[in-house]
């Protein structure tokens, strides 16, 4: 039987970051997926890529302003290039009611230590010159940015591995194999696997695994967001883009073409880890995209996929 000190389940990000993180510190690490990477339509695998500290619940905002420090070595440290661009981004606002609320949070987030400011209507269309008229102001974090999800994704199994992770791919974990209370390891496709700790990172999937060995976690929401990508466009956006009201978030890749995540979402069903895109959502999404950067209309959108997220109830 293959054993571990430390059974990880699910190499998403999450998964794959933590393995990689336990490995160099020197622990014994199994890391174990059910798909081959990059991970499909899971959520590491379909992720728009955004490296994003504004906008987040109040909890999370110290570690998000943290994790930018480590963002800017990461490439270096896990001997990959992550594509990880730092030039910023802005939420969009074009309804004056929205204002106060966009002044509390900025106010918020400013007091929790992020470098992050409101631009009006004149200083923001000096700086996003292919921004709609009708935005009337936003919230500009100069530190966020995105990055490659797959890559980054592959490059923490990878350099797991290099610390002595073994990864075990086409693995699905079906249950827990217990002792009393204790967990002892894993019913696998693969096989039975041992552990002293294991580690439950599935996501969607995650409070399903957990309930096979009657833990209940106070989880999930799901999503199934839409993603697409435009033919190639001159440049015109650095940043990232989000639109509040409208669940838009936009960005250049260093191709051309326009990243469009969000808006209006598909369908699919966790268990069977099925997802569907919807042609008419995908073409409200467009059209709100172009409602946001005029430049777009008549590009083609050249690809979409779609992918599953999850979410804790407190978020
Ligand atoms: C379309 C989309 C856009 C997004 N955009 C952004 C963004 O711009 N910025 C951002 O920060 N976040 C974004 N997110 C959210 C982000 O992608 C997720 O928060 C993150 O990827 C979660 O990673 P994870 O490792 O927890 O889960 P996942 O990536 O879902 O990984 C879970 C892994 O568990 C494996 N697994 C499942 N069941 C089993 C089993 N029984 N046995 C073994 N393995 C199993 C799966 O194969 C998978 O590889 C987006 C999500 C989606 C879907």
């Amino acid at each position: 039987m293959r054993s571990a000190d430390v059974l990880v389940v699910g190499a998403g990000v999450i998964g794959a970051s933590i393995a990689y993180n336990l490995a160099r510190d020197g622990a014994d690490v199994l890391l174990a997926d059910r798909a081959q990477p990059p991970a499909g339509s899971t959520a590491s695998g379909s992720s728009a890529g955004g490296v994003r500290q504004q906008g987040r619940v109040a909890p999370e905002i110290p570690l998000a302003i943290e994790s930018i420090a480590m963002w800017a070595g990461l490439a270096d440290e896990l001997g990959m290039d992550i594509h990880y661009h730092c030039h910023g981004m802005t939420f969009c606002v074009d309804d004056p009611r929205l204002l106060p609320a966009l002044h509390a949070r900025v106010a918020r987030e400013r007091a929790a230590g992020l470098e992050i400011r409101v631009v009006e209507a004149d200083a923001l269309r000096r700086m996003l010159p292919c921004v709609s008229p009708r935005i009337v102001a936003g919230s500009y974090c100069p530190t966020d940015g995105h990055a490659d999800p797959m890559r980054t994704t592959r490059a923490f199994s990878l350099a797991a591995e290099r610390h002595r992770a073994r990864v075990l791919w086409d693995c699905d974990v079906r249950g827990f194999r217990r002792d009393g209370d204790r967990i002892t390891g894993a019913e696998a496709s693969a096989g039975p696997l041992a552990c002293r700790t294991l580690v439950l990172t599935a996501g969607a999937a995650t409070h399903r695994i957990a309930a096979r060995g009657s833990v209940a976690l106070p989880m999930l929401r799901e999503g199934f967001l839409q993603m697409m990508v435009t033919a190639p466009c001159p440049p015109m956006l650095r940043q990232v883009l989000a639109w509040v009201g409208h669940g838009i978030s936009l960005k250049q890749a260093p191709s051309g073409g326009f990243v469009i995540g969000g808006g209006w979402p598909g369908r699919g069903d966790v268990d069977r880890y099925e997802t569907h895109l919807i042609p008419g959502a995908m073409a409200k999404s467009a059209g709100t995209t172009v409602n946001l950067v005029p430049a777009l209309a008549g590009v083609p959108v050249v690809r979409a996929w779609i992918g599953i997220e999850s979410y804790a109830r407190d978020e």
